[in-house]
């Protein structure tokens, strides 16, 4: 049985395009991009112009683009190597941060730190009035995520920079999941950073960025080499620099015929998920076009997943990174969403490859396990 992917949010399929790039950096072209001979020469040009073509995404300069091993190195990279030149003070994050901006959060906060985790509303978008009673009080540095990954609920981060900016916090933004499905502008965000990574785009897994104001202060984690301007020590990874940069080039001049597309594949799998009573979080605020994020009352998220991959169809149950565990989302407790509810969470997050067909099918698939579920239910009362 051929399976059906529906889980975009938690990666990607390379692009072939992609992967056409990366090929000869992954064999013949092995240089090291700082090596003098031809063959580091020919890497070194591979990374300058994956730069360009990762800063022309975000309308940035190509100098502020810091290559790394992927998201979650990027934000350890903001939190951590901007505390390093600082006396702790406040860190203000949003209560619904991926764990990669949370957990470096909590480290300063153990080195002695302020940790305010800022609110969000029961549609998971942040509290404003929040942000200025945290802002009220000195904070070197907020992080606010573009879009999150589970709700695919967009963040007003211009909003938020705004306030910051006027209060002299420096501010992050995760865009690692709004990145290739809505514009990314980084001067239009109000942000002093901002993170990105290749395999949420059909890029390879293992890249990523942070695009920084390069009047910062950002001190490197891993120190080495002098690579990435002293930023980010170890030999680049050509191959994956390389894709990313790719990944980059086409996300951008498809997103105008994507994310309508997208959209309407996710509505018409939302129509059909309203049939059968679902209830879809964030549904009635600016989303990301390819996510959906339900549960329906009294059938846990887990078993949902398993049954439907039973079924042949790929779908998350929310955070990839958490669901190992049984915890409900943070994120949807955040929201204020009952914990009885938030197990039954289940994320559906389209892609390029996607057709209202496997959208059909899916639906199909559904009704028939939810189905069963209930009846089973049924008999064990
Ligand atoms: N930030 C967000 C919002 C994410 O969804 C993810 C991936 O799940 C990351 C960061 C981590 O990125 P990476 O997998 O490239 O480390």
């Amino acid at each position: 049985m051929m399976h059906v992917y529906f889980d975009h949010n938690a990666s990607t399929p390379l692009d072939p395009r992609v992967l056409e790039v990366m090929l000869p950096f992954l064999h013949e072209q092995c240089g090291n991009a700082s090596s003098r001979h031809e063959f580091g020469t020919v890497a070194r040009k591979a990374v300058d112009r994956a730069r360009e073509q990762v800063a022309a995404i975000v309308g940035a300069q190509p100098a502020q683009v810091v290559f790394t091993s992927g998201g979650t190195e990027a934000n350890n990279l903001f939190i951590r190597g901007m505390a390093a030149g600082m006396k702790p003070g406040q860190v203000a994050v949003s209560g619904i941060e991926h764990p990669c901006v949370t957990a470096p959060a909590q480290d300063l906060q153990r080195q002695g730190w302020k940790l305010r985790k800022l609110k969000v509303n029961c549609d998971g978008q942040i509290d404003l009035a929040d942000v200025d009673a945290a802002l009220a009080e000195k904070t070197a540095l907020m992080s606010v995520m573009l879009a999150n990954n589970e709700t695919g609920v967009i963040q007003d981060v211009a909003a938020v920079g705004e306030r910051a900016k006027r209060a002299g916090a420096l501010m992050h933004t995760d865009a690692v999941q709004a990145l290739g499905k809505i514009a990314v502008e980084f001067a239009a965000l109000n942000v002093q950073a901002l993170t990105l990574s290749a395999h949420k785009i059909y890029g390879p897994k293992g890249a990523g960025a942070l695009v920084v104001d390069k009047r910062l202060d950002l001190r490197a984690v891993l120190a080495g080499g002098g690579q990435e301007r002293g930023l980010r020590g170890g030999t680049e990874n050509v191959p994956a620099i390389a894709g990313f940069g790719a990944a980059c080039e086409i996300a951008a001049a498809r997103l105008a015929e994507l994310s309508p597309r997208l959209a309407a594949l996710r509505e018409r799998l939302e129509r059909g998920l309203a049939t059968m009573g679902a209830v879809i979080f964030g549904a009635h605020v600016p989303r990301l076009p390819n996510t959906s994020y339900f549960a329906f009352r009294g059938i846990h998220g887990e078993t949902l997943v398993i049954e439907l991959d039973k079924a042949g169809y790929a779908v998350g149950s929310g955070a990839a990174c958490s669901s190992t565990d049984n915890a409900p989302s943070g994120t949807l407790l955040a929201m204020g969403v009952e914990p009885e509810l938030a197990r039954g969470a289940v994320r559906f997050s389209l892609g390029a490859d996607n057709s209202a067909e496997q959208v059909d099918g899916f639906l199909q698939a559904l009704s028939g396990v939810l189905q069963r579920l209930r009846t089973m239910q049924a008999v064990a009362v």
